[in-house]
């Protein structure tokens, strides 16, 4: 394929530029403004009194306000951060591989004394993403390869990969579509028409991922619209959210797009979830709504060095997903996209961090832990290994202590 998935649907991609283009398309109505705070984090309480003190309650609240003034500047964030060496030189530059932009509100949730806070990482640009090593590139999973379309990544037989943004409240730095999130959201409809298009026609697609760019920063009726053109296709049996809007902008989560979520079923959300400290209260008010409205919610993290590869940190983050009722799904092998070295932790330390949680927590606050193959080989799990060998009466197996047990399995004598 040689058209670039995002370009080729109109989206621009300049580092660093601030992106204002989808405040213009965001719903107006007083509903935008109902996410409701019954409380605030005690550091986002220290951080608004030192920072935004003429700011009012319902500005800080409503998501319009935090997108319209996201820090997307070296300039303003050295307002709040005295930054480090690697990330000064890294804001000098003109361009790294994927732009800047934190909202207010997460900015606010990071420890602003601490220089290697991990949530900082994630987001404040490095030099060290200007070092390209070996086996990086802009499209580690071969993407545009399975795109028979700009908006639709088709890899695996019944489901799609439904690209409707190129915009994110807040860039990640080790983003595999790094290569394609920000710039502009105009023209977005006719891009969704070839999708709904491309889907209606393909009728082994039982399964959508609206995926982007973080799709919830589509305004409610654009979320609406795609929700009901993907629903109203016959052979369509779910469809999934992909988000990170309710870690970085829970006000998003309004009474309004609670309501949309409500019209339709089965609708599933994959949350991007890095860091224990993501699940503050106004997190959890805005996820326990989402859950209340019948959506089933999972969990996906990037391994990442620094900033979770750890086992008291992951098993914090697990325990912490499960009690606002998501559940731990994938925990991502980093994606060895441009700049990424310094963020990619070997994979036995990752299969580490799994035998530190098996036995040792509730099943279910075990995610799968996967390499996403490159080259579009999809996921492949990873497993530590529990198995020891076999004979023809048994299989001996290891169990989470390290203890061998017998299984009998008898091979079968032909
Ligand atoms: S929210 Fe998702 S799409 Fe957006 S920058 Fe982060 S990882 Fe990339």
């Amino acid at each position: 394929m040689e058209h670039s998935i995002i370009s080729s649907i109109g989206y621009s991609s300049q580092s660093g530029k601030k992106s204002e283009n989808n405040i213009t398309n965001l719903d107006t109505t007083e509903e935008a403004l109902s996410f409701q705070i019954l409380s605030e984090n005690d550091r986002t309480t220290k951080f608004r009194k030192q920072y935004y003190q003429t700011v009012s309650d319902l500005k800080w609240n409503d998501y319009k306000w935090q997108i319209a003034n996201r820090i997307s500047t070296l300039k303003e964030l050295s307002t709040f951060l005295s930054l480090k060496d690697e990330e000064l030189k890294a804001m000098d530059k003109e361009t790294t591989h994927c732009p800047f932009a934190i909202t207010p509100y997460y900015l606010s949730i990071i420890d602003l004394e601490d220089k290697e806070s991990a949530i900082r990482k994630t987001m404040v640009p490095s030099i060290n993403e200007l070092i390209i090593s070996e086996g990086e590139c802009e499209d580690p999973l071969s993407e545009e390869e399975s795109s028979p379309i700009p908006s639709i990544v088709h890899r695996y037989p019944d489901r799609v990969l439904f690209l409707t943004t190129a915009f994110c409240s807040c860039y990640c730095r080790y983003c595999t579509r790094s290569h394609m999130v920000d710039g502009h959201t105009q023209s977005l409809k006719e891009h969704w028409e070839d999708g709904f298009k491309y889907i209606r026609e393909h009728k082994e697609i039982r399964d959508v991922i609206i995926s982007g760019g973080d799709p919830l920063t589509l305004s409610d009726n654009e979320i609406d619209y795609l929700l009901s053109n993907i629903y109203s296709i016959e052979h369509v049996e779910m469809v999934r959210i992909g988000t990170k809007v309710p870690m970085v902008l829970p006000q998003r989560i309004t009474d309004n797009l609670i309501n949309i979520f409500r019209k339709y079923r089965p609708l599933y959300l994959s949350i991007h979830a890095t860091h224990p400290d993501e699940i503050t209260i106004e997190s959890s008010i805005a996820i326990n709504k989402i859950a209340d409205s019948g959506v089933v919610m999972g969990s996906q993290t990037v391994l990442l060095k620094g900033v979770n590869d750890n086992e008291v940190i992951m098993r914090e983050l697990m325990h912490k997903l499960l009690k606002v009722r998501i559940r731990p799904y994938y925990l991502y092998q980093c994606d060895p996209i441009i700049g990424s070295k310094h963020f990619r932790t070997s994979v036995e330390r990752g299969k580490e961090i799994i035998h530190s949680l098996r036995g040792y927590t509730s099943g279910y606050a075990i995610p799968q832990y996967v390499i996403d193959a490159p080259k579009g080989g999809g996921k492949i799990p990873l497993l530590p290994s529990y198995y020891k060998d076999s004979d023809e009466n048994n299989i001996y197996l290891y169990n989470y202590e390290g203890k061998e047990y017998a299984y009998p399995d008898k091979k079968r004598i032909t």
